[in-house]
């Protein structure tokens, strides 16, 4: 039974309770609920259990979106996607059985160091090219990539956690979401979008990986909007960045949605052959 975890266990068994779980330190909280580490009992599995209370659901309307992050989530098997394993419910609560990401936030090691090495990354944004091209492949637009959502695990490995934005769709989309600095003109806009989304995030994350903050940041959200619209992009010379890198983040930062590299070209491209760890293994 030690061997086997939740995953393994999903066919056999979908009724989790409370029961099953010895719960341990608190993880986090985020904005509709709180993460502690767990332990299911029999299998001595370690998960991290999500708790969001029903109150908020129902107070944020959030209902729809909830299931939707769910069911993709446990659709998905990409060792750079948390797992999600399975859910339960009780009177006031609904849990959320997943992966334990052991080193926590990339954020907070982002700001923990300012910024980091090309070598770690070009690790990371090739651990996110190959998960997007997975999610891709399946239809999924992920929508609402940013440091908060990427979690790592024990080997430093880069796990994306959070699909609360994305959708599961063969045609352009409408609805206006995301987080400000992250999203790509066509969103700004209010414009039908696609997968090419992901590709300008891949860009933003690239840029702030290696400098320390997003390339359109600004006092207000009006100045980020006309700055993304601009493409107002200029590269800092203080962190030294290599010319390849700013090459990378120059193809994929382009108004243009069809003209972004795609996933493919990232991962050929020559930053990411130099500096990427391909096992992803980043510590
Ligand atoms: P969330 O509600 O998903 O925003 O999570 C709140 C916080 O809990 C995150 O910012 C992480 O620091 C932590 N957390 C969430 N999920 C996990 C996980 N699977 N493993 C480890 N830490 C997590």
């Amino acid at each position: 039974m030690a061997s086997q975890n939740p995953a393994e266990e999903e066919n056999s068994k979908q009724n989790w309770s409370l029961q099953d779980f010895e719960i341990g330190k608190p993880l986090g909280r985020g904005k509709f609920g709180r993460v502690y580490v767990a332990r299911e009992v029999k299998s001595n599995f370690v998960v991290a259990l999500k708790i969001i209370f029903k109150e908020q659901i129902d107070k944020y309307k959030i209902h729809h979106q909830l299931r939707r992050e769910m069911e993709i989530q446990t659709s998905l098997r990409h060792p750079n996607i948390l797992r999600l394993y399975g859910w339960f419910h009780d009177t006031d609560r609904v849990f959320l059985i997943l992966e334990y990401a052991h080193k926590g936030e990339v954020y907070k090691e982002m700001r923990k160091k300012g910024h980091f090495t090309e070598k770690q990354a070009a690790t990371y944004i090739l651990s996110l090219t190959k998960a997007l091209t997975y999610c891709h492949e399946k239809h999924v637009i992920h929508r609402d990539i940013k440091p908060e959502n990427l979690l790592l695990d024990h080997e430093g490995r880069l796990k994306i956690g959070d699909f609360g934005w994305s959708v599961q769709s063969k045609s352009k989309r409408h609805t206006m979401c995301g987080t400000l600095d992250y999203l790509a003109p066509e969103m700004v806009e209010n414009k039908a979008h696609d997968y090419a989304v992901d590709n300008w995030t891949l860009g933003i994350l690239c840029y702030e990986f290696l400098f320390g903050a997003p390339p359109f940041e600004a006092e207000s959200q009006a100045d980020t909007f006309k700055r993304i619209m601009k493409v107002d992009l200029s590269f800092p010379s203080n962190p030294s960045v290599s010319l390849d890198a700013k090459s990378l983040i120059s193809r994929l930062l382009v108004k243009d949605s069809l003209r972004r590299l795609s996933l493919q070209k990232i991962m050929e491209h020559p930053w990411i052959v130099k500096n990427a760890d391909f096992s992803g293994i980043c510590l």
